[in-house]
């Protein structure tokens, strides 16, 4: 049936391969700053933050030291207390929801949407009519593709609610022609080396178009102080290295050619997938989603577990995003939610597998692994029988 292929290690992300043109650009880069000695608060974290507000369209940007902190500044930049309520999505890395409680709020669910894994916007638009307690809503913008914006944007304006999006994996993605980052009040970017824009280590970033906040934000990252030992807020210690920043500004270069990269993995995906008879769910952009960034791809497969093992067999890495749906971690037990509030978040976690998609595969890359799928299929359907 299937003809032998020769072996190849595929891994779900190959920063070697992506790194290795840009070794001596972003190494002088790295000189550079270290002769400098501006460690902290160089010219290059004001030069990248212009560069990602021009990026996202937007009129501010903030650099800071994760994407996680990111997400606490923007929460503590709208004035969330202790106690608010922030409505957010259960299916997403734990930082979300994380951020939400380090500021002593109370995460809210409100359960996805199969086909693109984000927050069910018709849900939250309706949770947030019916609780005019909620302080703030985060969407994320998972995977690379946005969240339905404009009815959370809608009932947020109505309710007096901010809008905080997480776009941690999704530099660079479009909603109806519209910037990720740009739309909310706030937009929280991570540069964590898997994102599609990554640091040689961790890195964040927010976005604004009102200046107050803009402000607010670069003064809460630095302990709250709008001038050295004066404070207005009580803050974090929370910069953008200067080093981050310079290797960053090296691979802002290159984004938009990875991130072709990216698409053109994912519609070899398709071309090679789509319609075959295997048991498999690729993933679709919502008419809304008009630039999907694939930061990951994502399948869905009712015997996910058997198909990544047998991946792993055959050298080709993969990862589950996320085997826990937020609702059910340890951590957050005394919220409340049990498992069944929130089906489709937790029929997610069961089923999805993230295939690599980067940019360093080439096209027999992709048709490897998609062989290696094809051949799964087949032995299942061969095991049932
Ligand atoms: C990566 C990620 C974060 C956190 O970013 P870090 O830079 O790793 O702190 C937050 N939210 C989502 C959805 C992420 O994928």
């Amino acid at each position: 049936m299937s003809t032998a292929i020769a072996k190849k290690k595929i891994p779900l992300l190959d920063l070697a391969g992506i790194h290795a043109p840009l070794r001596e650009e972003i190494l002088a880069e790295i000189a550079r700053v270290v002769d400098s000695q501006k460690f902290i608060m160089g010219d290059d974290v004001k030069q990248l933050e212009r560069l990602v507000a021009q990026y996202t369209g937007t009129r501010f940007a903030v650099g800071c030291a994760s994407g996680s902190d990111a997400l606490l500044l923007a929460l503590l930049a709208a004035g969330v207390r202790p106690q608010d309520r922030v409505l957010t999505t259960p299916y997403s890395f734990f930082a979300t929801a994380g951020a939400i409680s380090r500021v002593g709020a109370v995460p809210v669910f409100v359960d996805i949407e199969p086909a693109t894994y984000n927050i069910d916007a018709e849900n939250a638009r309706r949770y947030l009519e019916r609780d005019p307690a909620i302080k703030a809503v985060i969407p994320v913008h998972l995977f690379g593709a946005c969240a339905d914006m404009d009815p959370i944007l809608e009932a947020a304006r109505l309710q007096g609610c901010a809008v905080i999006e997480d776009g941690a994996q999704s530099i660079g993605a479009e909603y109806k022609g519209r910037k990720a980052q740009s739309m909310g009040g706030i937009g929280c970017i991570s540069f964590f080396p898997s994102k599609n824009l990554g640091a040689f280590g961790d890195g964040g970033m927010l976005t604004t178009n009102d200046e107050g906040l803009a402000r607010k934000l670069a003064a809460l990252r630095e302990h709250g102080s709008l001038k050295k030992y004066f404070h207005e807020w009580v803050g974090i210690n929370s910069r953008l290295d200067t080093i981050q920043a310079a290797v960053l500004k090296v691979k802002f270069r290159y984004l938009d050619e990875w991130t072709a990269g990216r698409q053109r993995n994912a519609d070899r995906y398709r071309l090679l997938l789509d319609g075959a008879s295997i048991p498999l769910t690729l993933p679709k952009a919502a008419s809304w989603q008009t630039r999907h960034v694939y930061n990951q791809f994502v399948v869905r497969c009712p015997d996910r577990d058997g198909l990544k093992a047998w991946l792993k067999e055959n050298d080709v890495g993969t990862e589950i995003y996320y085997p826990l749906s937020l609702h059910l971690q340890p951590c957050f037990k005394e919220l409340g939610y049990v498992e069944g509030d929130f089906p489709e978040s937790e029929k997610a976690s069961r089923e999805t597998l993230a295939l690599p998609v980067h940019s360093a595969l080439s096209i027999e890359d992709i048709e490897y692994v998609c062989d290696l799928i094809r051949q799964f299929a087949g032995n299942s359907v061969q095991a049932a029988l």
